[in-house]
């Protein structure tokens, strides 16, 4: 029998308009690149919100066609994240740290018809301008930059959006959003995130057990939103209607605690690499900043190491140990102790908030094994599976469906143990990739280009251990018989091909590389030699490896 319940959508424009109504005078406060303060309400969001939706429907924008944003974190990527859904259209964020062919590589799989960018990034996108096929591009003038020949002004066009206008109905299944995710192999792969699957995500992102945000919270999401949707915190400050404070192009520790202090900030996210440096700063100064009591940090995109939860400790800052992917839009795991273990011992207790913690309400983890799930003891590894409403089912052009077990699980590529209480840890990755400083460098495609070298016969490239980076790229290489290159010259050879960041910090040579019975490089092997050649080479300064 049919329930009788209203079939209402659920849309993340229902989530901007009861703040609107609600929590009108609440400011999203951006940090422009002058460092100066640009304020507007919940009320102007709603109302530039409209304007962008009418605006690019009136440009010709159909249901379902994509349009960029290449911009950092503030005002008017907010509004893109509101205003392109509401028109029917996909927000598609662009990482502006990838190297411009690959950006221009992934605006055109996903057709983009327009971009919005902000002034601070127009040199990057003269870079992939002659690579792509954006149909108009619009300008946010943040540094007031003079309109580059061919662009246009993003306020002219809010300007023609202006007058009555009502949403179009949409499905709240349909494509609201749309992230691409580094490939292990070949090109990254996009993300489709739905109406309904962002509006759940926020409501339980919002739990006590999860995030715990609410009205009074004031949150800074470090966390560029050009990754997995900032992990959907943007949505879910607007369901929670708290002030958001946006941090601009400016992310090095000082500007961040300035901003804090300044903005009686109560909550914020990022990557371990930008809470390390934090913490350092807090160290170094520990008088400086008055930061505001129990302070919330969340830290996701890599393991937040059980020191730095210690030391955060000191200052009265909590770190929430966070777990998530691209794919899972991002929000899947939530490190808290549980009622009736908050008096464990504090080393006990410390360990279990660094492990990846408990899946959030609706979302479904398990490990497998090779001869099926394994069970829940905290030792025996298996990869990690989820499911939930907030997971993709597939990719964009259904690429990698071996992503998804026969009964419809995602395989994360994360190696972890499950622990009787429900805690995940991860203790390794299958996936050929290496995380720095919350950001994908892909292993395949350094040893693909260092083995294009006429010198190399083989190459492996692994991630090693960083005290600030957590993971930084390095190559171990074998070299044909009676040919030579040199560390300098192999680099050299990379860098017009590769990000900056991408180049490996060292390159070893060696006379084999060792492998799998089944052929491939045996990565883990190579890892635990180089990481132990790293800390001798790093202890005496001055000896070659
Ligand atoms: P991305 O899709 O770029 O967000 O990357 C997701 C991947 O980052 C996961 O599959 C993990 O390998 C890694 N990751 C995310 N959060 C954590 C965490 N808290 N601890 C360890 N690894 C993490």
């Amino acid at each position: 029998m049919q329930s009788n319940m209203m079939n209402f959508p659920l849309l993340p424009r229902h989530l901007l308009g009861h703040a609107a109504k609600l929590y009108g005078t609440v400011e999203i406060v951006s940090r422009l690149p002058d460092k100066s303060l640009h304020r507007e309400t919940y009320r102007d969001l709603e109302a530039r919100n409209r304007a962008l939706a009418k605006a690019l429907i009136s440009a010709g924008l159909r249901p379902g066609d994509r349009v960029a944003t290449l911009m950092w974190n503030h005002y008017a990527h907010l509004e893109a994240y509101f205003g392109i859904p509401a028109s029917g259209g996909i927000l598609h964020t662009l990482n502006l740290r990838l190297h411009p062919d690959d950006i221009a590589y992934i605006s055109n799989h996903a057709e983009d018809r327009f971009l919005i960018v902000d002034d601070t990034l127009l040199d990057l996108y003269a870079a992939i301008r002659p690579h792509t096929h954006f149909e108009r591009v619009f300008v946010v003038s943040l540094a007031g930059h003079p309109l580059p020949p061919g662009c246009e002004s993003y306020e002219a066009l809010l300007a023609e959006g202006a007058g009555k206008f009502t949403y179009p109905d949409l499905a709240e299944t349909t494509a609201a959003a749309m992230c691409y995710t580094s490939g292990t192999t070949g090109r990254p792969k996009g993300v489709l995130y739905s109406h309904r699957s962002i509006v759940l995500h926020s409501l339980v992102s919002a739990l006590p057990n999860a995030l715990n945000l609410g009205q009074r919270d004031v949150l800074v999401p470090v966390v560029p939103m050009f990754h997995a949707i900032s992990w959907g915190l943007p949505y879910t400050a607007t369901l929670a209607g708290c002030k958001q404070v946006m941090p601009g192009p400016h992310l090095d520790p000082e500007s961040l605690l300035d901003l804090y202090q300044q903005e009686r900030v109560s909550v914020s996210a990022g990557v371990p690499t930008i809470w390390l440096g934090i913490l350092e700063r807090l160290e170094r100064e520990p008088e400086r900043w008055q930061l505001k009591p129990g302070m919330r940090m969340v830290v996701g995109g890599s393991a937040a190491p059980e020191g730095m939860i210690r030391g955060f400790d000191k200052f009265g800052l909590e770190v929430l140990h966070a777990w998530g992917m691209t794919e899972t839009s991002p929000l899947g795991t939530v490190s808290q102790l549980k009622s009736y273990l908050s008096n464990l011992p504090a080393d006990e207790a410390y360990a279990l908030r660094a492990k990846q913690g408990l899946p959030v309400p609706l979302f479904e983890a398990r490990a497998m094994g090779d001869s099926g799930e394994a069970p829940q003891d905290g030792k025996t590894l298996g990869e990690l599976e989820v499911r939930g409403p907030w997971v993709a089912a597939s990719y964009y052009r259904g690429e990698r469906p071996e992503s998804w077990s026969e009964d419809g699980w995602f395989r994360t590529g994360d190696v972890v143990t499950i622990d009787p209480e429900g805690y995940v840890k991860i203790t390794d990755r299958t996936k050929d990739l290496i995380k720095s400083g919350g950001e994908w460098i892909s292993s395949v495609d350094l040893e693909n280009a260092l083995m294009s070298h006429p010198a190399v016969a083989e190459a492996a490239v692994i991630a090693l251990p960083d005290p600030k980076w957590q993971e930084r790229p390095a190559a171990v290489v074998v070299l044909k018989r009676n040919h030579s290159a040199s560390e300098d010259e192999l680099r050299e050879y990379l860098r017009p091909k590769f990000a900056k960041w991408w180049l490996p910090d060292v390159i070893y040579f060696a006379t084999e590389i060792p492998r799998t019975s089944t052929g491939k490089f045996l990565k883990s092997r190579l890892r635990k030699i180089y990481a132990e050649q790293e800390k001798s080479r790093l202890n005496c300064p001055g000896t070659t490896p």
